[in-house]
């Protein structure tokens, strides 16, 4: 669309400006631009909390267009869960309605003084009094403010009580429980007293080479819906339960053990198809509807509404030793209506479990719960507890990390997170490229910044340098399949386009996708460039907030091998990884991107201690 919207919530004040055409290019949208406006604008020290810190919402070029899956967006700040950069991306249908209003992005500063709220119409931009709504959860307040719009179309993105009271696992939430999830977004949001963003536009969004782009959306929209519709619109994400535990992908008991199959099948996709399923739904434009659509209608956990995903699944079912089924979907609705990041949020848990075992948390600190594994009373407490900032829950809410240093004895030993974020339910003794990836991750251990094991299961990338099927638990090899996998992912996350539709997709496929829409040409090696330029600057924000090679590794619990399970007496020798990681990214033995691989991705404007030493192209 070509402008940016900027919201000054300190002074009350919202400015239009151009979209830099060469950054455009470089960059290309989503998390991409999100890092050089983060990179040009926020200084490394800032406080995340603070007025100083900026919260984006962009979307991408193809956000909009008739291309599956692009009804996305991308938030980006500084993250007060780990201190580095972060971009967190939402499903739904805000990115689809807020790009029609005639902007590209949002860029919030400052803070008010009062709870508010910015409604976006077709090239208009108002912040309203959000007084009223302050409080209310983040479901219920998406009607709340439709119904002050008049307008029951409009798209909210909002925080729950989680991320007004700063609790630093809270997310922004969206649509129908949808979440830019991880690393507490959330909070910053509350932090500016800015409850929701609602948008209602209707302007048409069109690619610069409109008819073939058409044409390959609708041939990818049929590839999509032919290939997945088996496995992904049958059982969701869900059918991962019914299968991981094989290969011991699945975290088990706070990963201490490598197999719970009777929990797993129990939690999975078909029995939840069998049971509680009444319908598969979609982001807007997407054929591949993984999305469930759940009724319960007995007992202590009657609902209907969205359905848990398997991350969701994994953390609140078999990281608890949890097989109830309808308490992990109540959970999961405590969650979204809380906006908090059920990744975090089960994970948290179940380090709190096992606190509880080794007599490191009591049942007074817990408030007179017990919380002995499995206990779904106390897990549906806790995460309330979390949501509302009290108790227990405020330790919790902080994040393994800090809660590990509060409890203090042996317990870091057991917190299971990397640079301070939670880990995500692939466990890297299973498929040792997992390892490296969330070792280095731009955002910490995350599968959603690369998922490199997609390598050890059959695809191949020859334009990238990914030749044969590689290993799971092969040494060799995995340094460079994180690094394919991360860039690859960034510019997906730039474009914006749902990872299950991209993940798979080769460079130039994905170059002949920009070049239409975009109208500039981008080659297989412009495409694998622009991820690589995005990594290397997310890098360099995350050294100047402080990290540094010895934050590049794994907790101490994922080095420990499993006695049973797939993955039995395997762990992944990730300084070896780490290693090769370094060496294929041209990054210095301490991790640090060298002077002539910042010259070799236009980033010559940026010093590799992470500080920028002079202005870039804009
Ligand atoms: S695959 Fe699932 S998450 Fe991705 S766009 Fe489609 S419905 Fe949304």
């Amino acid at each position: 669309m070509g402008k940016l919207l900027r919201v000054n919530l300190s002074q009350g004040k919202i400015t239009e400006e151009p979209l830099d055409a060469d950054i455009a290019r470089d960059y290309i949208g989503g998390a991409g631009l999100g890092t050089r406006i983060m990179f040009d604008e926020v200084p490394p020290a800032t406080d995340p909390l603070s007025p100083e810190n900026k919260l984006l919402f962009l979307t991408g070029p193809l956000t909009a267009t008739t291309f599956p899956t692009t009804a996305r967006y991308e938030v980006c700040t500084k993250s007060p869960l780990t201190g580095i950069w972060l971009d967190a991306s939402s499903s739904g249908q805000w990115g689809h309605f807020f790009k029609r209003t005639g902007y590209d992005g949002i860029i919030v500063e400052g803070a008010s003084d009062k709870p508010v709220y910015l409604w976006i119409t077709d090239d208009h931009a108002e912040l309203r009094d959000a007084s009223t709504l302050w409080g209310q959860d983040a479901l219920a307040v998406q009607d709340s403010i439709k119904q002050e719009v008049g307008e029951s179309k409009a798209s909210v993105a909002t925080i729950g009580q989680a991320g007004e009271q700063q609790v630093l696992l809270s997310c922004v939430m969206n649509d129908d429980g949808r979440a830019a999830g991880r690393g507490g977004a959330g909070a910053v949001m509350g932090s500016k007293k800015l409850k929701a963003i609602v948008v209602n536009g209707t302007k048409r969004v069109k690619a610069a080479s409109d008819d073939a782009f058409r044409n390959l959306a609708r041939q990818t929209a049929a590839g999509l819906a032919g290939a997945l519709q088996a496995g992904m619109t049958r059982y969701g994400t869900a059918q991962a339960l019914d299968t991981g535990w094989i290969t011991g992908d699945v975290p088990v008991k706070n990963w201490s053990t490598g197999i719970w199959k009777e929990g797993g099948i129990k939690l999975g996709g078909k029995r939840m198809a069998d049971t509680i399923l009444v319908g598969q739904d979609a982001c807007l434009g997407c054929p591949i509807r993984c999305t469930r659509r759940i009724r319960i209608e007995q007992g202590p956990y009657q609902m209907e509404g969205p359905g848990p995903e398997y991350e969701t699944l994994a953390m609140f079912g078999t990281m608890l030793m949890n097989d109830n089924l309808e308490a992990v979907c109540w959970a999961n609705d405590l969650c979204n209506r809380y906006g908090l990041d059920t990744i975090s949020a089960g994970s948290t848990i179940a380090f709190a479990m096992e606190a509880y075992e080794r007599g490191l948390i009591t049942k007074t600190d817990a408030g007179g719960l017990d919380l002995s594994w499995g206990n779904v009373d106390a897990i549906l407490e806790l995460t309330r507890l979390i949501g509302e900032n009290r108790g227990l829950g405020a330790v919790l809410g902080q994040g393994v990390k800090r809660a590990a240093e509060k409890i203090g004895g042996d317990a870091p030993a057991f917190a299971v997170h990397v640079k301070g974020m939670e880990v995500p339910a692939h466990d890297p003794r299973a498929f040792f490229s997992m390892a490296v990836n969330y070792a280095t991750g731009p955002r910490g251990a995350c599968h959603l910044h690369g998922m490199p094991s997609i390598f050890e299961q059959g695809l191949v990338m020859p334009e990238a340098g990914i030749t044969y099927k590689q290993g799971r638990f092969d040494r060799d090899g995995k340094g460079l399949a994180a690094k394919i996998a991360q860039d690859m992912v960034s510019v997906l996350n730039s474009m914006v386009v749902c990872i299950f539709a991209g993940m798979g997709m080769q460079p130039s496929h994905v170059g002949a996708i920009l070049s239409l829409v975009t109208g500039t040409p981008y080659t297989a090696q412009d495409v694998l460039r622009a991820g690589e330029r995005m990594v290397n600057l997310q890098r360099l924000f995350s050294l100047g907030c402080g990290i540094t090679t010895s934050d590049d590794k794994l907790p101490p619990r994922l080095l420990e091998p499993t006695t049973e399970g797939g993955q039995t007496g395997k762990v992944p020798d990730v300084a070896h990884q780490v290693k090769e990681y370094y060496e294929v990214r041209g990054w210095t033995p301490q991790g640090v991107p060298t002077d002539a691989k910042l010259k070799e991705l236009n980033l010559e404007f940026a010093s590799a201690g992470g500080r920028k030493v002079k202005k870039g192209r804009r």
